[in-house]
Formats: structure tokens, C-alpha cells, sequence
């Protein structure tokens, strides 16, 4: 899987080592890759009861419903919001 890292940060350290000089602008003139910034959440449970389990987004407010049994990570990786969902309570274990 690919890495990406800021080019100022990699053109500061080559600046401070070697200087300004062939391999600065080699870097410098690298083509920007097209990423975007992983934006990261949860679904917070809302509501757990006898029949099913309300999960909102942590990002967004977006509610989803499940009945019981159903992983909401796994039902709903990612919220239509873009959020790469990362956790969720389990509504057994609720008090
Ligand atoms: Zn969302």
C-alpha cells in the first residue's frame, strides 16, 4: 500500500542535508499524487431496545437503524458522509 507524505516536509530535510540543489528539484518537480484525507468516526448508539439498535454518526448526525444481531460496522462501513467508520459500541453490553 502507498505512503504519502507532505513534499515540504521531504524538501526541508533534503534542503538542511545536501542543499538546494539537483535532487531538491527532482523532488520539487515530482507530480502531486491525488489523495484526500481520511475523515474518521463512530457510530454512537442512540438507542438500544427489544427489537433493534439506532447508531448516529459521530461526523454527520446520520442515524441508522439495525435489528438485533446485525454488526453496524460491518453493515455500514462507512457512513454516506464519507466517515471511514472505525467503532461502535456493542449494544449487548449496555447497561
Ligand atoms: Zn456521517
Amino acid at each position: 500500500m502507498a505512503e504519502y507524505i507532505e513534499r515540504t516536509d521531504v524538501l526541508r530535510i533534503i534542503d538542511e542535508v545536501y542543499g538546494a540543489g539537483k535532487v531538491y528539484h527532482r523532488v520539487r518537480n515530482i507530480p502531486a499524487a491525488d489523495v484526500a484525507p481520511i475523515i474518521r468516526g463512530t457510530w454512537d448508539l442512540l438507542r438500544h431496545d427489544k427489537f433493534s439498535d439506532v447508531f448516529q454518526c459521530s461526523e454527520c448526525g446520520r442515524k441508522v437503524s439495525l435489528t438485533h444481531g446485525r454488526d453496524v460496522l460491518e453493515q455500514f462501513p462507512y457512513c454516506h458522509c464519507g466517515a471511514k467508520m472505525e467503532d461502535a459500541p456493542c449494544p449487548e453490553h449496555q447497561p
